[in-house]
């Protein structure tokens, strides 16, 4: 990581949630519709900044009350995200380094109330993949490669959670993705 970058994640204790940038900010709302970069995946188990960050990262969302956010979103240009595995006994947090969508179904399906932390006061119906084939580093370096296809706002939406944050790495929000309404 640059040294900009380890300054911005050791600006604040272990115990301080990041500030989450807002779309209503014009240098934040600049900020996120910027493209990400990888990570060197060689040093995911060894980086101290890159764990010290996601633990703080982990906090961040947890007083957000959300159920996932991306790196840039608190202001670092990588490509890591988290997101509730609600698919999962107990929605343990996933930690995604580099990820990619590899596949992903021909049906679209309409989500219902997408939302974003960075979005201040805006819900709305989206269209998402129904699944996606995902692959992606974990915060021990191992590569996990998986299909999530929970799309269901009444239940499991880790297919969509997934969708969401992937977005934020590209510079898309959610409002990107709206589906037309009457
Ligand atoms: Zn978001």
């Amino acid at each position: 990581m640059t040294t900009n970058e380890k300054v911005l994640i050791n600006k604040g204790a272990i115990d301080t949630p990041y500030r989450v940038l807002q779309t209503d900010v014009k240098q934040d709302s600049l900020f996120l519709r910027k493209k990400s970069i990888d990570l060197d995946v060689k040093n995911i188990a060894s980086d101290k900044d890159l764990h010290f960050f996601i633990n703080r990262l982990k906090l961040t969302l947890a007083v957000e009350s959300g159920v996932g956010i991306a790196a840039p979103q608190v202001g670092l240009g990588r490509n890591l995200f988290l997101f509730m595995r609600i698919d999962k006994e107990g929605i343990p947090v996933q930690v995604a380094i580099n990820p990619r969508i590899v596949n992903h179904s021909q049906e679209i399906i309409l989500f219902e109330g997408d939302g974003c932390l960075s979005v201040p006061e805006l819900s709305g119906t989206t269209k998402r993949y129904a699944w996606v084939d995902v692959e992606y580093y974990n915060e021990t370096g191992e590569l996990i490669k998986e299909r999530l296809s929970g799309n269901s706002r009444e239940g499991d939406f880790t297919g969509v959670i997934f969708q969401h944050e992937y977005d934020h790495l590209q510079g898309v929000l959610f409002i990107d993705r709206l589906a037309e309404t009457e």
